[in-house]
């Protein structure tokens, strides 16, 4: 029976993946996500339903416009499949444990995933996806249990202080996105913020190493790092693995 569950949780996911495909294609360019429906963006023939089935149509395709023959980039193929590994395994930890943590980290990647790839294609993250990510936060911090809300609030508070003071001396060069995601953070993380900074830095350090695509854009200096992927990245491992991590640390003593 849970295998089948996992199917059906894989393919909304993969299907959720392909809708972030399309906000990752059109948020940047300003265009509507809804309109108009999805089309070949080299012959412009619009997708017909069976087109548009998550993983599967990629794959009876071989990868190529069935109007125009043209190539389908990869990446929208590995992003369903990466989202409905996420949404499965994070749905069935969900079930099993009957805990809705699970369910709040799942919708956290959810939207980590466009902010984080826009924002390394553009170095923008859009307050149209961190302001409805605060608000899920506020709402599972009222209803999930630990972290515990006033964790949560207290944390998110301070982070919010730090990087608002952060964006009033280095005004220009950080974004107020950073501030509004660290407030996310703090919500998600509570207590657990006190090691997030440590986490954001490792991953920034590989974010300077791999160049980031500067696409459209040659307003960006060229030792610009995009911070928004460190910042998630820390903040989705220690929501994983942030016990385990603080289990292990203690034992150190
Ligand atoms: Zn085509």
């Amino acid at each position: 029976m849970e295998w089948i569950i996992g199917i059906i949780l894989f393919f909304l996911g993969a299907s959720i993946g392909s809708f972030i495909g399309v906000v990752v294609d059109r948020v940047p360019k300003g265009q509507s996500i809804i309109k108009p429906r999805s089309h070949c963006p080299v012959c412009g023939h619009e997708l017909n339903a069976i087109d548009l089935i998550p993983v599967v149509s990629y794959i009876m395709l071989r990868g190529r416009c069935r109007y125009c023959g043209a190539k389908i980039p990869i990446q929208y193929w590995l992003l369903e499949v990466a989202t409905g590994l996420w949404v499965a395994v994070l749905g069935l930890l969900a079930l099993n444990t009957m805990n809705l943590r699970w369910v709040e980290i799942m919708i956290f990647g959810l939207f980590a995933i466009p902010i984080m790839w826009i924002d390394w294609k553009t170095f923008y993250m859009y307050d149209s996806m961190l302001l409805p990510l605060i608000g899920v936060e506020l709402v599972f911090s009222f209803v999930v249990h630990p972290p515990s809300l006033w964790e949560r609030l207290i944390a998110a508070a301070i982070l919010f202080a730090l990087f608002g003071i952060l964006y009033i001396v280095f005004k220009g060069k950080m974004g107020f996105g950073d501030v509004e995601l660290v407030t996310a953070i703090g919500l998600l993380l509570g207590s657990q913020s006190l090691l997030w900074p440590l986490f954001a830095g490792i991953y920034g350090l590989f974010s300077y190493l791999i160049p980031a695509s500067r696409e459209n854009n040659d307003e960006i200096p060229n030792n610009a790092v995009p911070f928004g992927p460190a910042m998630l990245l820390a903040a989705l491992t220690l929501a994983l693995f942030g016990n385990q991590i603080f289990a292990w640390y203690l034992s150190l003593f």
